[in-house]
Parts: C-alpha cells; sequence; structure tokens
C-alpha cells in the first residue's frame, strides 16, 4: 500500500469518512482511508432525525449503496441487521424540572413536549450504537476493496505539484502516503490545525459544555412517570423511545436508548449563565443530577456501560473553523464546526456535507476553477447553516426558564426542518443550492432572526408575565403560518404533536 497514489486520501473514519470514501469509490476514484484509533470505539452523536434518514436513502440511491436504505429506518434496521445494536427513535421530548422538586405536570402538559417525527415503529428514526454501526461501515469500505489503514497518526503534510505527501505513524513504523485530494473528515478538526486552521468559537451566541457517557440500568422515563401518576394516555410514543431532553437551570440533559440495554446520557451546560462550572466532572455530575430528585431516581442504580466506562468532560462546544476548503483539501461539517447536540442537528448536518462533497467530485472532468467554486459555495453555506443552527439552539437556552416560551421558540426548528423535508421530497431538491435544514430559504432565516431578537428582549425584562409569553406565541404562530402545514403551536393539541416529518 505504501507506494500507491490516492486521488484522495479521506482523514478520520466515523460514518462520515466511511460513507465518503464509498461514495467516491463508486465514482471511481482511487480512495484510501485513515483512521488514527481503531474499531469498534466508543462515540458519542447518535441521535438520528428524518433529514438524516432522507439523505442516508438518497446517499444509498446515488451512489449505489442499496444495503444503506436500511439504516433509515428503525424498521428495516431490526429486519436486516439486528446485530447492529441502534434505538428506536420516534421523536423528540423535552420536559420541564425544577431543582429540589419531583416532577410534576399538569393535563394541558404545561411542563412536557412530545413532538412525533414518525408515525409508527417501522417508519421511525432510531438512535445510532455509533461503536457497532461504524464498524460495520468500515467493514463494508473493506469489503468493496478501499485501502483502509488504522491506528494511524499523520505527522506532516506537503503539498508539492499538485500533490499531498503524507507521513504517518503505524505502530511506531513510518509510512508516507501520496494523493490529490484530502476530505476531513476527522470530526474534531485536528487535521485542519496541521493545515495552519484556525478554529474558534467567537461566531457563536451559544455557549454550552458537555459531560455525557453511556449507562446500564437507567430507570425508563415512562415507568417513573407511572410510578409517580403522571398520566401519559395522550402521548403519541413512550417517551424513552425519543430523544429526550430535561431541561435543568444549568442546563439539559440527554438521554438516547439502545435496544442493549444501554442509555446514552449526557448534561449540556449553559456557559451563558453566571455559575461557571469547573472542576472534577464526577462532581458535576453528581451535583447536577442529585439536585432534581426525578433524575437522581433515574440514575441510582445505573452504572457506567463497560464503553466508555466513565463520564467525558467536554470545553465549550461551539468551534468553527475560519477555513473549510483549500487547494486540494475540504472539510466535513462536524469537522469544520458544531454547535450543541440540542435538536439533534450534527449527525443530518454531517451527511448533507458527504451528499454536497460525493456530488462535488462526480464530475471528474470538473476543472480545479469550477470545483473551487463549488467548494467556495459549499463554505459559505456551511458557515450560514451553523449560523442558522445556532440562533435556533440558542434561543431554546434562553427560553427554557419559561416552558412556554420554550415550547414557543422551540416549534422554529421543527419549521426549518419540516419545510427541508418538504422542499426534499417536492422533487424539486437541489443538492448544489439547497443547504441544510432551511439555512438559505429565501424567508425563514430572517423570520427566525426576527423572533430571536424579540426573544432576547423578553427575557432580559425583570417583568416577564403571562401575557407577554402568551403575545409571543401568537406573534410566532402568525408568522410561521405560511409554512406551517403540520399544525405547529396548534391551541388543540397543546404541546403534543402526533406526526410533524413531511410524510415521505
Ligand atoms: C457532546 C455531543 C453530543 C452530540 N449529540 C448528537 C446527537 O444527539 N445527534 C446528532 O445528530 N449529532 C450529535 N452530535 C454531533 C455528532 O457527534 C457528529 O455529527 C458526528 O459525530 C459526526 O461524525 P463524523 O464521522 O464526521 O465524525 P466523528 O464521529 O467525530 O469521527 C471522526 C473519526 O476520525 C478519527 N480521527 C480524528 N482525528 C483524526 C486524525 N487526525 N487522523 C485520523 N483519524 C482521526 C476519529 O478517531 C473518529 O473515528 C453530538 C456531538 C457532541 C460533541
Amino acid at each position: 500500500m505504501k507506494n500507491k497514489e490516492y486521488d484522495i486520501a479521506v482523514i478520520g473514519s466515523g460514518f462520515s469518512g466511511s460513507l465518503m470514501a464509498l461514495g467516491l469509490d463508486k465514482l471511481g476514484y482511487r480512495v484510501i482511508l485513515i483512521e488514527r484509533g481503531s474499531h469498534p470505539r466508543f462515540a458519542v452523536g447518535e441521535s438520528s432525525t428524518p433529514i438524516a434518514d432522507m439523505i442516508l436513502r438518497d446517499i444509498a440511491d446515488r451512489y449505489d449503496l442499496d444495503w444503506l436504505h436500511h439504516f433509515s429506518r428503525y424498521g428495516s434496521w431490526q429486519k436486516h441487521h439486528p446485530g447492529i445494536t441502534c434505538g428506536r427513535k420516534r421523536g423528540f421530548s423535552y420536559y420541564r424540572h425544577h431543582p429540589g422538586e419531583s416532577f410534576r405536570t399538569d393535563e394541558r402538559h404545561a411542563r412536557e413536549l412530545l413532538v412525533a417525527a414518525s408515525t409508527d415503529d417501522q417508519q421511525s428514526d432510531t438512535n445510532w450504537y455509533r461503536s457497532e454501526l461504524d464498524a460495520f461501515l468500515v467493514s463494508k469500505v473493506q469489503e468493496a476493496g478501499i485501502d483502509y489503514v488504522d491506528q494511524t497518526t499523520i505527522t506532516s503534510l506537503d503539498r508539492t505539484d499538485g500533490f499531498w505527501k503524507m507521513k504517518a505513524y503505524y505502530q511506531k513504523k513510518l509510512k508516507t502516503y501520496s494523493s490529490n485530494w484530502i476530505i476531513d473528515a476527522t470530526g474534531n478538526g485536528s487535521l485542519l490545525w496541521q493545515l495552519g486552521v484556525r478554529s474558534s468559537d467567537e461566531h457563536f451566541k451559544t455557549h454550552s459544555s458537555a459531560v455525557y457517557s453511556h449507562f446500564t440500568d437507567v430507570k425508563p422515563w415512562q415507568s417513573w412517570l407511572d410510578d409517580h401518576g403522571i398520566s401519559s394516555r395522550d402521548y403519541p410514543y413512550d417517551p424513552d423511545w425519543s430523544a429526550l431532553h430535561h431541561l435543568l437551570d444549568e442546563g439539559w440533559l440527554w438521554m438516547l436508548r439502545f435496544n442493549n440495554g444501554i442509555t446514552s446520557a449526557g448534561l449540556v451546560l449553559d456557559g451563558n449563565q453566571e455559575s461557571r462550572w469547573s472542576g472534577n466532572k464526577e462532581m458535576i455530575w453528581q451535583e447536577v443530577v442529585g439536585r432534581y430528585p426525578s433524575l437522581t431516581e433515574l440514575f441510582e442504580e445505573a452504572a457506567y456501560a463497560e464503553q466508555p466506562g466513565s463520564l467525558t468532560a467536554t470545553q465549550r462546544l461551539q468551534r468553527r473553523a475560519d477555513r473549510i476548503f483549500g487547494e486540494g483539501w475540504v472539510a466535513l461539517p462536524h469537522t469544520a464546526g458544531f454547535v450543541d447536540p440540542l435538536h439533534s442537528t450534527g449527525i443530518a448536518h454531517t451527511l448533507s456535507g458527504v451528499e454536497r462533497l460525493l456530488y462535488a467530485f462526480e464530475n471528474r472532468s470538473l476543472g480545479s476553477a469550477s470545483r473551487n467554486e463549488y467548494l467556495f459555495s459549499y463554505e459559505k453555506a456551511v458557515f450560514n447553516e451553523l449560523h442558522f443552527i445556532d440562533l435556533l439552539v440558542d434561543g431554546c437556552y434562553k427560553a427554557r426558564g419559561n416552558f412556554e416560551l420554550f415550547s414557543t421558540y422551540a416549534m422554529l426548528y421543527f419549521m426549518a426542518a419540516v419545510c427541508y423535508e418538504k422542499k426534499r421530497i417536492s422533487g424539486s431538491f437541489d443538492i448544489e443550492a439547497h443547504g441544510f435544514l432551511s439555512a438559505n430559504h429565501p424567508q425563514l432565516p430572517t423570520l427566525i432572526r426576527e423572533c430571536h431578537r424579540e426573544l432576547e428582549q423578553l427575557v432580559s425584562a425583570s417583568d416577564l408575565t403571562g401575557k407577554m409569553v402568551r403575545s409571543f406565541r401568537q406573534k410566532v404562530q402568525k408568522a410561521i403560518e405560511p409554512y406551517n402545514t403540520v399544525g405547529l403551536l396548534d391551541p388543540a393539541t397543546p404541546h403534543m404533536y402526533e406526526h410533524t416529518a413531511a410524510d415521505i
């Protein structure tokens, strides 16, 4: 392998790197996939969405990867790959907790919001158990005959005469690789630093960090509700089989269940609050979860799963590179930047990058000027999308102290998602022209910016009243009316949405 020259080296074998390699191989490129670690390995970022599933299906069709279809719905995943763990994800659920109080609500669901994304379990989205799914995708890369090297750390990158020369270490042995192009799928942007690219958090309003792990024996939330006599009679699904968000004063806690008894759980802490968290991650976890009696009960019997075996704590999550393409290289969206896990935009955004970059390489005879032009607009689009997601997420953080305000503002995300889904299935979706999540829709970004501005004013008011919140809700309802085909903010179904994703 060491003297072979490649057209494209994909660096990083998360799902994005493997899908990129598989698609490029189908397009006839000579590809190598280089991974620093080895599979199976723990990875966070597990909750997929209807948009992610749509893109997965389209990549499967366009690049003749039929088997990929199976992973786009819970039913087909279970039928064809029961050995690869996943979880059912029927929608997005949000519960507002208050310190020192057991969770409580009322008949009009004053502290709960459930938004179904699918009509039944068969059509459902999934929580990806990344260690198994990513390992499977790498096995498909190898099966396709694509060169794959793991435990390989690139130590230097030089570009001469249109070729990258990479020096890398595999088990203390020096290896060299060369390729025309590098696609950075490292997720964390570590390769970008070697290319001299800077990353910063200065572009973001959202300010959060996370403490997370995989756990066994987390009590199901539905059992907790049943034990405490809280009716779930009109729930559209069992909330344990959804992306469960517990909103807290300090931020929020995610819970994503898998079929193997493991639950991914993570605290996301709001750094825009005065109390910044420092110190030991176990202490932070115990202290925050310990303030909420209902959450404490959920974790009473829980233990860390074997993988990863402990908590991970992050720095501020928000980051964005100042460039995401250059001569002979380009980065995927998660390498380019990240906002926050709230509303699970990560997997879908990453897949939309895979789709757009595969498209960029479809035309093999494209001159470098035209390809650079395409990549320039890709970069602009990804930056714009990160900004768009930031507005949607930051508003939810700001609103979360008042659940009515939160459940109003959160609808802007669902509206943006439904508009994008409808565009995709309308047959008029143009990969080149349409960015991710309606970020370049002619009206929606302005609408969201205005709602965000108004929300900022509301939450900074010292005398936020129920009337002000109701008036904001009415304004949002009116503003989204032209796009609201799924009954968002319908007073007849307070906080319970039976099915919001666009029908496929
Ligand atoms: C705390 C947190 C929670 C999240 N939750 C969600 C969620 O619920 N839903 C959602 O949709 N998204 C979520 N995301 C985002 C999600 O994690 C990403 O979208 C997804 O991981 C991107 O996949 P990827 O394959 O591009 O990168 P990764 O999953 O990061 O994979 C990158 C791969 O590259 C390898 N690598 C790294 N550096 C190098 C190097 N220098 N050389 C070679 N190989 C290298 C790594 O070992 C890894 O295998 C979350 C992110 C975070 C941080």
